[in-house]
């Protein structure tokens, strides 16, 4: 809790003002209640009470900007995997760089490399990963602090803030 408060400072800004340029960034999610979810042609899926981490990049017009002003609003036409989770799922803040080249399956490697994490659905949000990922979406069912998120990424310039 104090490292959430340490941080939400940085977080806010980040949703106020996230840059306009190109970038990689990880949604943090907190699902309150076990839920069955349709994602898209996946199928359901059954996605325990936790933390989840999406980790996706923005190198299309708008940028950062744009990509994370969407996924912070909700009630929207789901297109992504993560839209079908966003719609239930708190968002606690988000982590990004602006370095030039896409960084999310390096992330999403590490991520699912840590303890207690898994991958809730096969090809969550990796259905074209070049990488071969498991998934975009690492799940945290025992939970993860921002300042863990932040750890594990270890990005210079990652912020992380909090919104509703
Ligand atoms: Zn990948």
């Amino acid at each position: 809790m104090n490292s959430e408060s340490s941080a939400s400072s940085h977080l806010r800004s980040a949703i106020c003002d996230p840059p306009s340029a190109c970038g990689t960034y990880a949604l943090a999610l907190h699902l309150a209640h076990a839920k069955n979810l349709r994602i898209g042609k996946l199928g359901t899926f059954h996605f325990p009470r936790g933390d989840y981490v999406y980790v996706g990049s923005a190198f299309s017009a708008g940028g950062l900007r744009a990509r994370i002003a969407r996924h912070a609003r909700k009630n929207k036409r789901a297109h992504w995997h993560i839209d079908y989770l966003r719609e239930h799922a708190r968002l606690r803040g988000i982590i990004f760089t602006d370095a030039s080249r896409a960084m999310e399956c390096e992330w999403s490697r590490r991520l699912s490399a840590c303890a207690d994490a898994n991958i809730p659905v096969a090809k969550f949000g990796a259905m074209d990963c070049r990488n071969k990922c498991a998934a975009h979406l690492i799940a945290f069912p025992r939970g993860i602090t921002s300042n863990q998120l932040c750890e594990i990424l270890d990005e210079g310039v990652a912020q992380i803030a909090n919104s509703g």
